[in-house]
């Protein structure tokens, strides 16, 4: 039993009560192997935000947990290192799909978990989430439920379309589940494809696509059954349209890639929302930079000289969803 306390890690409550309270939401950035983690540290420590370092299913396939683990700890002391004081870092297991794979993670120094039941019924959901609280909860390790499902892919979690979080069910569930932080569905979508062309409309200016908006109605009632609790937004990825362009422009074949829009995300920031999921504009952010120095220089085969680029970009993005979206700057 490893506690993330003595890695330096914190877990999400604090950091979620003064979120609700202050009108901002903190930044939860999924990571995969090292120049993406660079990026995230360096981006919190220039801008002083506490970040949440997710780690996915398939991330723990592709890089190993244990790996991941030691990288967060090395995290800790790199942010220090870069002149962050008191880091406030977050490693939180994200869409947890079984008791096992959260009690590991919790076991080996996960500061918080989240079980995805959502797909469940919803008795089974409430049991599994309270299973998981009862047992974390010994350690101090917070816990993101979810309610309602969102549509799209994002590693192994996929669903054709979203059914809206109902306000009806928040109370009962985060009640008898005892759960730290509620995921809602409210029109957000995991993947660079959240939307198809034939749920936006045509934004005659840009030629771009527009999706259609979050269901903020939802998101107001049920703030009003659970007034100051901590929610949480997946699949809030943005899908950057210079990025999109620097894909395709350079061999890439992203056509109808659609995101939520920055100005939607800016709102939910302000409200309850406190924890917002970006992964895809990283994976995108990485990708244009890769394929522009491919591009330019075909005879480059040093992975520093495109994996560098590639950090920088990651680093660009991340403090512009600090700054300019989330508002979770200097605040930690
Ligand atoms: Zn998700």
């Amino acid at each position: 039993m490893i506690s993330y306390k003595d890695l330096g890690l914190v877990n999400t409550r604090e950091m979620f009560k003064k979120a609700v309270a202050g009108g901002y939401a903190i930044p939860a950035f999924n990571f995969n192997n090292m120049e993406q983690l660079q990026a995230i540290i360096m981006a919190a420590a220039e801008t002083k935000s506490p970040v949440i370092l997710q780690v996915s299913k398939g991330a723990r396939q592709y890089a190993n947990q244990t790996l991941l683990r030691y990288m967060a700890e090395g995290a800790v002391e790199y942010a220090k290192e870069l002149g962050w004081e008191n880091p406030q870092i977050v490693l939180h297991l994200d869409h947890g799909d079984s008791f096992e794979t959260c009690k590991s993670c919790i076991d080996m120094g996960f500061s918080s978990v989240m079980i995805d039941g959502s797909h469940l019924p919803y008795e089974e959901n409430v049991a599994l989430t309270k299973k998981v609280v009862e047992y974390a909860h010994q350690f101090d390790v917070t816990v993101e439920g979810e309610l309602g499902v969102l549509a799209g892919v994002e590693d192994e979690v996929s669903a054709a379309e979203s059914h809206y979080t109902k306000p009806e069910e928040v109370v009962d569930f985060v009640t008898k589940t005892g759960c730290d932080s509620l995921a809602i569905s409210i029109g957000t979508s995991h993947g660079a494809f959240k939307f198809t062309p034939e749920q936006c409309t045509l934004d005659p200016q840009t030629g771009r696509l527009v999706p259609p908006p979050l269901a903020f109605d939802v998101l107001a009632a049920i703030e009003e059954q659970l007034p100051g609790f901590p929610i949480v937004l997946h699949g809030s990825s943005s899908v950057p349209q210079d990025e999109v362009d620097t894909i395709n422009k350079f061999g890439g074949a992203l056509k109808a890639a659609v995101g939520i829009p920055e100005e939607q995300l800016r709102k939910a920031s302000k409200s309850a929302v406190c924890k917002i999921n970006i992964d895809s504009d990283s994976r995108l952010a990485m990708t244009a930079a890769v394929r522009e120095v491919f591009a330019n220089k075909p005879g480059e085969f040093d992975p520093r000289k495109y994996l560098g680029p590639a950090r920088d970009n990651m680093k660009k993005l991340y403090i512009h969803k600090i700054k300019e979206v989330l508002g979770s700057d200097n605040k930690a």
